[in-house]
């Protein structure tokens, strides 16, 4: 976890991504500063979890965005006052349409490149909606 601590540079780098004219230029900061968080993207979760898109949309409406993508990234540790710095990254990739997960919680399908939960937070999911009918794509199926 130590690699996301917050330094002085990664400070600097938050506040050129408040600057930043584009999304692409905000995601060059983010890579330069924390090369090894962001593992992948996907264009949306595999539509066997519909209900995530939709979450999601209804966060992007709130934020008056469009979505983007699915940003799978490593593990940070939200409750460390040492990491601010990622934690603010964060925050702002959902504020702009980005909905960001952790490599515990999503993958991404190697078929379909869709991202897909992984089986602890489907479990999950399935306590929450329980009406939820498991209906795979079988590429997305484990
Ligand atoms: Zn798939």
């Amino acid at each position: 976890m130590e690699k996301y601590e917050d330094t002085q540079s990664r400070e600097i780098a938050v506040s050129q991504i408040y600057e930043a004219k584009t999304i692409g230029d905000i995601i060059i900061i983010i890579k330069e500063a924390f090369p090894t968080w962001i593992i992948g993207v996907a264009d949306r979760y595999s539509d066997n979890f519909n209900m995530l898109n939709e979450n999601w949309e209804s966060i992007c409406k709130m934020c008056k965005v469009s979505k983007k993508k699915v940003m799978i990234v490593n593990p940070i540790d939200i409750l460390s006052d040492k990491q601010t710095c990622i934690r603010r990254v964060s925050e702002i990739l959902t504020r702009v349409g980005y909905s960001v997960r952790t490599i515990k919680e999503m993958y991404i399908c190697n078929k379909c490149s869709l991202a897909v939960p992984c089986n602890q937070l489907e479990e999950l999911i399935l306590l929450k909606y329980p009406n939820y009918i498991k209906k795979f794509n079988i590429c997305c199926s484990s």
